[in-house]
């Protein structure tokens, strides 16, 4: 399963979109990031480094 950012809670730093190794991560229209559920492999990189709290497992 790919992970959920949940938008409330993102504050859009990017952290997330540059650590993640198949560049699953991106900044939408409102500044939030958002995975491409279509590649994410599930490791669980971007969990440890966001800030904030905002992606879920
Ligand atoms: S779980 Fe891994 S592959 Fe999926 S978005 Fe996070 S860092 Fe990228
Ligand atoms: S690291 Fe967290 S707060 Fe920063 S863009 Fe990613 S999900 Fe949003």
């Amino acid at each position: 399963m790919p992970v959920k950012v949940n938008p409330e809670v993102c504050i859009g730093c990017g952290a997330c979109c540059g650590g993640c190794p198949t560049g699953s991560l991106n900044l939408n229209d409102e500044g939030k990031s958002v995975c491409n559920e279509d590649t994410c492999i599930d490791c669980g990189a971007c969990v440890a480094t966001c800030p904030v709290g905002a992606i879920e497992q």
